[in-house]
C-alpha cells in the first residue's frame, strides 16, 4: 500500500509536524512519497519521491493551486491514502481534494486499530473507529498523536508545475495572540483543567505555581470559560511547552492537550479518575481531588 504524504511550509521553512507525517505512515506500514510546496533550500530527507513546486511561484497557500498539485501527485503515484496533518491547511486542503476525487476523507486521526482509524469525538471523550467505504482515502492525522520520526536519505525529486483559476487568494499569516505570555520558556508550569470547577479555585492552581517561580497554564475549557487568558492555554491550539515539571490539575489528557506538552519533562497528574488518559503519559499520576491535595502539596512545600 502507498501513502502520498503532504507537507506544508511556513514563512519558509517546513512545518516541524512533518516528521509526523513519517510516523503515521510507519505505524500503517505504507510506502511513502511526499509532496511539498516549499524551499528548496530545506528539503526533507528519506527515501522515495518528493513532488516539489517552489512556494515562491505557488503561495504557501492557494486552495486551488495547491489542490491542483495535490491532484497531479496523485495521478502519477496513485496511493491509497493522500494524508495531511490535521492543521489549518489540511483542514482546509484536504476536503477539496477528497470532493475533487470523490474519496472518503477521515478527520483528526488518532490511532490505527485492526478494524480501521481511530478518531475523537465528543470534544475528546470518545474515541470511534471508521474504515473508508472505497479502498483509497483522504486523512487528516491528528498533531502529536503519532511519532515524529526522521527518515534520512535522499529523495527523488520530481518537479510538479500546474496552473488554476484561483477563487481564493492567500493574504499572510497572523500568529495566535498569547496575550503577551510566554509559557515556552518556564521551566515549570502548573496548568488548570475542567476539573478545577470554578475560577475560584484558579487560585490553587496560582499558589501552587507560584512555590515553583512558574508559570499558570490551562486547558481549552477553562479559557473558553474566561478563567484564564487565551495566552496560557496549552496544546494543539495553544501554545506548545517544554517544561522541567508539568502539573496537569483536573485535565484529562485530550489528544489536543497532549500536543502541546510533548516536550514536557517530569508530568505529575492530578485526577480522580484513575482511568483519564492523562494517566498514560504522567510520570505521576495522583488520584485524589484537586481542592484538597493543590493546598496541601502547597502547604507541604512551603512549611519549613
Ligand atoms: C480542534 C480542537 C482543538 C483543540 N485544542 C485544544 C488545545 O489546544 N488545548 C486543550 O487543552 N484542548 C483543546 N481542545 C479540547 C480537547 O479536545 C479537550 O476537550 C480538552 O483538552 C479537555 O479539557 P480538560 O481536560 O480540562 O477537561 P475534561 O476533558 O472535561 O477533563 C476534566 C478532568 O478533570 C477531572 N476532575 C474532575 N473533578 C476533579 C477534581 N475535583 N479533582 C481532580 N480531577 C478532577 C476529571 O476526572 C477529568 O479527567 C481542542 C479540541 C478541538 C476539537
Amino acid at each position: 500500500m502507498k501513502a502520498l504524504l503532504v507537507a506544508e511550509c511556513r514563512q519558509g521553512r517546513m512545518a516541524d509536524s512533518f516528521p509526523e507525517l513519517f510516523g503515521f505512515a510507519q505505524s500503517l506500514n505504507v510506502e511513502v512519497s511526499m509532496l511539498l510546496v516549499g524551499s528548496r533550500d530545506e528539503l526533507p530527507a528519506f527515501d522515495g519521491t518528493l513532488y516539489f513546486a517552489d512556494a515562491g511561484e505557488y503561495g504557501e497557500y492557494s486552495p486551488d493551486l495547491h489542490k491542483r498539485l495535490v491532484l497531479d501527485a496523485f495521478e502519477v503515484e496513485q496511493p491509497d491514502f493522500v494524508v495531511f496533518m490535521h492543521t489549518s491547511y489540511g483542514w482546509d486542503l484536504a476536503p477539496r481534494v477528497a470532493a475533487t476525487l470523490r474519496l472518503p476523507q477521515i478527520t483528526g486521526v488518532t490511532g490505527i486499530d485492526a478494524d480501521g482509524f481511530m478518531t475523537s469525538c465528543c470534544n475528546g471523550k470518545m474515541r470511534r473507529i471508521v474504515t473508508p467505504s472505497a479502498s483509497r482515502a483522504v486523512l487528516t492525522v491528528q498533531p502529536g498523536a503519532f511519532p515524529a520520526l526522521s527518515l534520512g536519505g535522499t529523495p527523488m525529486i520530481r518537479p510538479l508545475t500546474a496552473s488554476a483559476e484561483t477563487s481564493v487568494e492567500f493574504i499572510r499569516y497572523e500568529p495566535p495572540s498569547t496575550d503577551g505570555i510566554d509559557l515556552t520558556r518556564a521551566e515549570v508550569i502548573v496548568s488548570a483543567g475542567r476539573g478545577v470547577g470554578s475560577r475560584e479555585n484558579i487560585d490553587l492552581v496560582r499558589s501552587l505555581a507560584a512555590v515553583f517561580g512558574g508559570e499558570v497554564g490551562a486547558s481549552r475549557p477553562v479559557v473558553d470559560a474566561g478563567w484564564l487568558e487565551h495566552g496560557r492555554q496549552v496544546g494543539s491550539t495553544g501554545q506548545s511547552v517544554a517544561p522541567a515539571l508539568y502539573v496537569a490539575c483536573g485535565i484529562s489528557g485530550a489528544i489536543q492537550h497532549l500536543a502541546g506538552i510533548k516536550g514536557a519533562g517530569f508530568v505529575l497528574a492530578v485526577n480522580t479518575d484513575r482511568e483519564a488518559p492523562i494517566g498514560e503519559v504522567a510520570d505521576l499520576l495522583v488520584i485524589a481531588d484537586l481542592a484538597e491535595f493543590l493546598p496541601a502539596l502547597t502547604t507541604r512545600l512551603t512549611s519549613p
